[in-house]
């Protein structure tokens, strides 16, 4: 929501005459995201180009989250003023601030030029001692626990009102950078004089829970939950978003000063390292000439280290593959471990990491971690699942790739509609009952690449209908996962994916040229939703292939695994 990502530096006049002549601000994202885009938006500022990504359903579920917010009564909706000036939208804010309106929306708080903070909040929320900032996020934020540690929130229709419960826990580890993200909105908030006076903010994320529809949770700003990230630190000695935003925003500040002041950039900014941000930052193209083809952290995509391990490694004289594959590891530690000491199980990741990279360097997929034939389990019918679910978390297709006297064929059961819970389980019904017709009149084994179709299965037998309770106890017996078998005899340079392995070993190529979990996802949407009939049906078509040629891939790898020796 915000009007222009603040990794941007903001430029203007001080707005006190204490403050130096020329100054900057930085925006909320400026200390969660990666800290070379800082420095490109001072130096290369026409380069930035918009990588157009966008994630299907998000645009949908934040504008659902906002109506049912300004639904409520005496929240005050800034959004519409976001083509006004700056100084207008400000004392718009400050207005309602000053105001006590319950929910400010979309409002742009006055900036702190002394700071060098601003910042747009999605969500200001007048709590009993003062306000605090929230955002909307598209993305699970919680996870279930099963202690009875406290958990705060609040519905979504009543925002300022905390109330608590057990059963649930924010996602610090995944979900740190909205936490970083908060404390400086918080920060901001405070220099307006309108802020809480314990560091707090919400995160709305599409959990759901206690039948509350949507909730806000509140995340103490101060609490110990995040790894340290400085040189030397403990990794057992936990700090807070709070600092943990203090020291990445002061790393941003010094960062934009030294590219107003032309001096050089801090020591090991450049070359940039390569993180999963990357994927869809629109500084890309101005980052990428800056690697080396051979950057460690431009070619190890699976299980990758950190930008702080990399950032180590590079400080110890390594930056490339062929480095790190040719170095002495055990010469290496004692440099390299004290720079990333904060981080748990850093030597184990760095052995990992070279291992992938020998394999990189001699230009290997996998690496045989036995010898001789493989064991798999035959039988008369062979027959290769895989199912697909929707972002509604539904089972709508469980398609089959079935070998038997010779033949092989594809079946499917699949529902292109929004199931419920008797939609979706009717479906597996079907789908299972076929299944059993099968296993009564031959000997059958089941094959899938990884536990998900289990967990599924499970899943549904849980709703106690006889035919997913005969699926369950079939599959303890008949199923086999070659996920698991792959990984007992391979190690991959990539990872060991179904992907990577069938395509890399078994030579098995996807129809479509953009194969995977998420993108079905998509496609399931449009052929759901789409209104132009067509376009439903190429989506249906698209995602029936997919299917197809998921279970035919581990029909084929399954062939392949048999023939190694
Ligand atoms: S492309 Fe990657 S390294 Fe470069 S600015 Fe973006 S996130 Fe940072």
């Amino acid at each position: 929501m915000e009007a222009s990502r603040v990794e941007e530096p903001l430029r203007g006049r001080g707005g006190s005459p204490s403050s130096p002549p020329l100054t900057f601000t930085l925006d909320a994202y400026a200390a969660r995201s990666c800290p070379v885009k800082t420095l490109h938006a001072l130096t290369h500022p026409s380069e930035r180009a918009p990588s157009g990504l966008s994630f299907p359903g998000a645009a949908e579920f934040t504008a659902g989250a906002f109506a049912t917010i300004t639904a409520a009564e005496g929240t005050v909706d800034l959004r519409g003023l976001s083509h006004s000036s700056s100084e207008a939208e400000e004392a718009a804010c400050l207005a309602a601030l000053n105001a006590g309106a319950p929910v400010i929306v979309g409002g742009l708080l006055p900036r702190d030029w002394d700071g060098h903070r601003r910042s747009r909040v999605e969500l200001l929320i007048r709590t009993t001692d003062g306000y605090l900032p929230g955002v909307v996020k598209f993305q699970r934020a919680l996870d279930p626990r099963r202690d009875d540690r406290e958990f705060v929130y609040s519905p979504v229709t009543e925002l300022g009102a905390p109330r608590t419960t057990t059963g649930w826990r924010y996602r610090w580890n995944w979900r740190w950078a909205n936490a970083v993200q908060l404390a400086h909105q918080w920060e901001l908030l405070r220099a307006t004089g309108f802020a809480t006076a314990r560091p707090t903010g919400v995160v709305i994320g599409t959990d759901l829970i206690d039948h509350c529809g949507l909730v806000a949770t509140w995340l103490d700003l101060t609490e110990p939950a995040l790894s340290p990230t400085t040189e030397g630190a403990d990794p057992s000695a936990l700090v807070s978003a709070l600092e943990r935003y203090h020291l990445q925003f002061a790393e941003r500040v010094d960062i934009a000063e030294r590219a107003l002041t032309g001096a050089e950039p801090p020591e090991g900014l450049l070359p940039p390292i390569v993180t999963s941000e990357c994927r869809y930052c629109e500084w890309w193209s101005t980052c990428r000439p800056l690697l080396d083809d051979d950057d460690l952290s431009l070619r190890v995509s699976k299980s990758p280290l950190s930008r702080l391990e990399v950032s180590g490694l590079r400080a110890a004289g390594v930056h490339t593959v062929a480095q790190l594959a040719d170095a002495d590891i055990d010469e290496l530690l004692p440099r390299y471990l004290p720079l990333v000491a904060y981080r748990q199980g850093a030597e184990d990741r760095l052995r990992l990491t070279q291992r992938r990279s020998r394999l990189l360097v001699d230009g290997l997929e996998l690496a045989r971690l036995t010898e001789g034939p493989i064991p798999l389990p035959t039988s008369a019918v062979e027959i290769d699942i895989d199912i697909e679910t929707s972002r509604e978390d539904r089972v709508y297709l469980w398609g089959f790739w079935v070998r038997a006297d010779g033949a092989e064929y594809y079946r499917h059961f699949s529902s292109f509609t929004d199931l419920d819970d008797a939609g979706e389980l009717e479906l597996a019904v079907a789908a299972m009952s076929w299944l059993a017709e099968l296993a009564a009149q031959a000997d059958i084994r089941v094959y899938h690449y990884s536990d998900y179709e289990l967990v599924r299965i499970a899943r549904l037998a849980a709703s106690g209908h006889p035919g997913m309770t005969w699926a369950s106890d079939f599959a303890r017996d008949h199923f086999v996962d070659l996920f698991e078998i792959v990984r007992t005899h391979y190690f991959g340079a990539n990872g060991l994916g179904l992907k990577v392995v069938a395509q890399s070993a078994a030579g098995f190529h996807w129809r479509d040229n953009e194969p995977g979990g998420l993108n079905s996802m998509g496609w399931f949407d449009t052929a759901v939703h789409a209104d132009d009939p067509e376009e439903r049906s190429v989506a249906q078509q698209r995602v029936l292939w997919y299917n197809e040629d998921d279970v035919r891939a581990t029909a084929q790898l399954r062939d392949w695994l048999r023939q190694q020796s």
